[in-house]
């Protein structure tokens, strides 16, 4: 299939690329890189063994999407393209809401426009809030306590009302739990801005020298050893699942959301020492106060995934811990870090390459 991919450049779409690279796809990246660096495109190329195929593009410009929809038409959508820091969404709202809800309506609408009926969603385990029980299913109550969370709700409310009013376009909505590790070529991973909210980024930059100790936020939840408990999921069975839906959305011809998390709660004090094993390292921690907005413990119920798309997740936390170290020791300034890139420099196909592929 031709597929398009928002955000391609970012941490969970270019892993998403590998695998659907992998399964035979033609992909187009679209990415304005606000969370991003143009070198994940020549560490895709040297992954896929391919160019890839990419054309800059904010989702709230429509003539950047009438140019990325000029062209043969695409198979589907699998759209990450979002903000997506909490903290900062809370100091910025408007432009979480000019960003992901308004870049979103206008996607759909070149979608609309151009007959595109098949969409993949990055959405995420914060529409569930506090939940009431875990594991979380599904139906669970929703109701997101920040900015960031509210835009994922919205979108995904737009996404429903789109569904019922066109009856032949499909969407297939996937509740993130915690992604965390990297690909295992260590050439791409999770490079965030500044100092990491999440824990997993944290607790390597702590392990590779940038940062001095970890904070635990809280030792008194009502946890198994008080600290917070998440579950968390290696970026490439989350990147796999991607490519399930596509095949769900082609075969099945229906929408569907699901949860995608491995179904275990992991404590911030277990990963820590994962973490430790995995890299041979150290990791000075202190345990602080709670953070504001956090909750003890959130973890999937991913039965659903698993009996609609065929998906589980297959890598445990000793995984996601080697993985997420190799990325960050090979590249210890993230994608700044350019001892990787100097062995090979790529090139990257333009939009013109992509149109005369997929006319041929
Ligand atoms: P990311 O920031 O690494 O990737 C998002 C990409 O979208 C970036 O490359 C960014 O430059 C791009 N982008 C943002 N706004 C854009 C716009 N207007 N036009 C074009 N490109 C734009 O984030 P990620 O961790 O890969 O997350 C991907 C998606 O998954 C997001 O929608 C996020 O909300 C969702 N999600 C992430 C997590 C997580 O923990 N990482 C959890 C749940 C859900
Ligand atoms: N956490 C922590 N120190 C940090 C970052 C996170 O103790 O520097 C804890 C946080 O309180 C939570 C868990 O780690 O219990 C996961 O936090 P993260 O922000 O990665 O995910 P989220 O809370 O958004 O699910």
């Amino acid at each position: 299939m031709r597929i398009l991919v928002c955000g391609g450049a970012g941490y969970i779409g270019s892993h998403a690329c590998t695998v659907l690279a992998g399964r035979g796809h033609d992909l187009l990246v679209a990415d304005n890189f606000a969370n991003s660096s143009p070198r994940v495109l020549e560490r895709l190329r040297r992954i896929i063994g391919a160019p890839v195929f990419f054309q800059q593009a904010d989702l709230r410009v429509r003539a950047d999407l009438d140019a990325l929809f000029d062209g043969p038409r695409f198979d589907a959508v699998v759209h990450f393209a979002a903000l997506k820091a909490v903290g900062d969404s809370c100091r910025r709202p408007l432009d979480y809401f000019d960003n992901n809800i308004a870049g979103t309506i206008h996607l759909l609408q070149a979608m609309q426009a151009a007959g595109v009926k098949r969409l993949v969603f990055s959405s995420s385990a914060t529409v569930y809030g506090d939940p009431d029980s875990v594991p979380v299913r599904e139906d669970a109550a929703l109701r997101t306590t920040n900015p960031y969370g509210r835009t994922k709700l919205v979108m995904e409310q737009l996404i429903g009302d789109l569904c019922e009013s066109d009856p032949s376009f499909h969407a297939a909505n996937l509740r993130y739990f915690n992604p965390v590790g990297a690909h295992p070529s260590g050439l791409i991973g999770e490079d965030p801005g500044g100092v990491p909210d999440n824990l997993m980024p944290y607790v390597s930059q702590v392990a590779v020298g940038r940062r001095e100790r970890l904070q635990v936020f809280g030792g008194d939840w009502p946890t198994v050893d008080g600290t917070g408990v998440r579950d968390y999921l290696h970026v490439m069975d989350l990147a796999r699942a991607h490519a399930d839906a596509i095949d769900y959305l082609a075969r099945e011809d229906r929408s569907l959301t699901v949860n995608l998390g491995t179904g275990r709660g992991v404590s911030v004090l277990e990963l820590v020492r994962a973490f430790a094993k995995a890299s041979g390292r150290e990791i000075p921690y202190e345990i602080v106060g709670r953070r504001a907005g956090d909750v003890a413990q959130v973890y999937a119920d991913p039965s659903l995934a698993q009996r609609l798309l065929g998906w589980r997740a297959e890598l445990d936390v000793e995984a996601m811990c080697r993985d997420a170290w190799r990325w960050q020791s090979m590249n210890p300034d993230g994608y700044g870090s350019a001892a990787v890139d100097e062995a090979a420099a790529g090139e990257v196909a333009s939009q013109h390459e992509w149109d005369a592929l997929a006319a041929g």
